[in-house]
């Protein structure tokens, strides 16, 4: 160790001057934004705000002027709000537009590299931060790392590598279990160690049947096996996200410690109340199941989907309200997969049907997310140390969620401008 350190004494200076030469760009680039309003971490509205950024971080909020010498960005026209966050995309599932979504088959690699324009799309949505929930052979793992690196452009990735479910009867001929298939808890242990030492940010349970047309809500993991992941993953500081489509699958998720629960319908009171005394996030994914009705054809689904898809959005919506009277925390979760990005934020239209004020659901895009990811000090908010995610929208989302949905004119992600629709929307009115 002083060996190194004392070897490493002049070469030391040499790296200085490097560093200072990097350096010097860094700061010239220091950005002012002038924001008609923001939106403070309370939901209330502040007009005429200059926000400063250096590097990827912004680094003073006022009514100041902007400091001499940076790069203005007029946004006085518009209101500006941190990076939306998505805590249950599908990013790497790509479709090119020929034959079925679901008949892929290109090697996991070559998907994920495609599926570039999922990152894109989730951009434009205003979204600059997702939690991806099942991919093949930790291809999310790579693309997040992609993007950090800089060899892609995306949202911020948090990801689980596969999804986590037991093994299915009947079998599907010639279908074998893949890694994800674990059956008992010390199974489950073994496979959520080795997916957080591959790199993982979190660990996702399948506790239900149900995914696409199937609406089937049959309890799979017991709860012995939820809790061994709950716990073996705590202990080595991930959290854990469980789907459940039905209300037994949700009460065995939630008792056993679940930090969030996925798509959940038709839960009991009981663990409605569980939820919100423990503070489980609840992402109750609605609007996929609109998607998927209204493009049945192109996912080719079997006879009847429609009619199951659209009885199961009315009991989820339906749930969902029974969550917001007991205080249960939302986020916001699309579940987005295949052609459906570049819709992640409508599930925020479903919030406000179920009950949630606009500035809930705002809440429920932007700090909600960040909490349920633990990165509250750094996302989902506008504030000095917060990484520099924002996004103008053209007016007023405290009044109408819609302006979420099909307002956003401008993307920042890390300082940097990612999606710039202004010219489009002045010349389009
Ligand atoms: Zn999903």
């Amino acid at each position: 160790m002083n060996h190194r350190s004392g070897r490493s004494g002049r070469s030391r200076w040499a790296a200085v001057l490097i560093l200072a030469v990097l350096a010097a760009p860094a700061s010239a680039a220091t950005k002012a934004i002038r924001a008609g309003k923001v939106i403070d971490p309370n939901g209330r509205s502040i007009a005429n705000v200059v926000i400063v950024i250096t590097d990827d971080r912004i680094t003073s909020v006022s009514s100041g002027p902007p400091p001499a010498g940076a790069d203005v960005i007029d946004l006085g026209r518009y209101t500006v709000i941190p990076g939306m966050i998505d805590v249950h995309t599908h990013m790497t599932y790509y479709w090119d537009g020929t034959g079925r979504p679901r008949g892929v088959t290109r090697l996991p690699a070559v998907s994920m590299v495609l599926a570039q324009a999922n990152l894109r799309k989730t951009l434009e949505t205003g979204v600059t931060t997702v939690r991806d929930m099942n991919a093949a052979e930790l291809t999310d793992v790579a693309m997040r790392d992609l993007i950090r690196a800089g060899s892609f452009t995306g949202p911020r990735m948090f990801v689980v590598g596969y999804g986590l479910g037991i093994t299915r009867q009947p079998y599907r001929p010639g279908n074998l279990p893949g890694p994800g298939t674990v059956d008992g808890p010390d199974e489950v242990r073994r496979r959520v160690r080795q997916l957080i030492a591959s790199g993982v940010d979190w660990i996702k349970l399948f506790g239900s049947t149900g995914s696409f047309e199937d609406v089937t809500q049959n309890e799979t993991f017991t709860f012995e096996e939820m809790k061994a992941a709950v716990d073996t993953a705590h202990a080595l500081g991930k959290r854990v996200a469980i789907h459940s489509y039905g209300p037994d699958g949700a009460r065995d998720a939630v008792r056993a410690g679940a930090d969030s629960l996925e798509h959940a319908t038709d839960m009991d009171d009981q663990t409605i109340a569980e939820m919100a005394k423990r503070g489980t996030w609840y992402v109750p994914t609605i609007d996929h199941n609109r998607y998927y009705a209204d493009h049945a054809g192109e996912y080719d689904f079997a006879p009847g989907s429609v009619e199951r898809l659209r009885d199961f959005i009315t009991r989820n919506l339906d749930t969902a309200r029974r969550a917001v009277k007991a205080g249960v925390k939302f986020a916001m979760g699309s579940d987005a997969v295949y052609s459906m990005f570049g819709e992640n934020t409508r599930e925020l239209t479903w919030f406000v049907k179920a009950g949630l004020t606009p500035a809930q659901a705002y809440v429920a895009a932007t700090a909600n997310g960040a909490a349920l990811l633990g990165m509250e000090k750094s996302l989902g908010a506008i504030a000095p140390g917060y990484y520099a995610d924002l996004v103008a929208v053209e007016g007023d989302p405290l009044a109408d969620v819609n302006v979420l949905v099909d307002g956003v004119r401008l993307v920042i992600k890390g300082g940097l401008i990612v999606v710039d629709k202004r010219g489009a929307s002045e010349s389009g009115r």
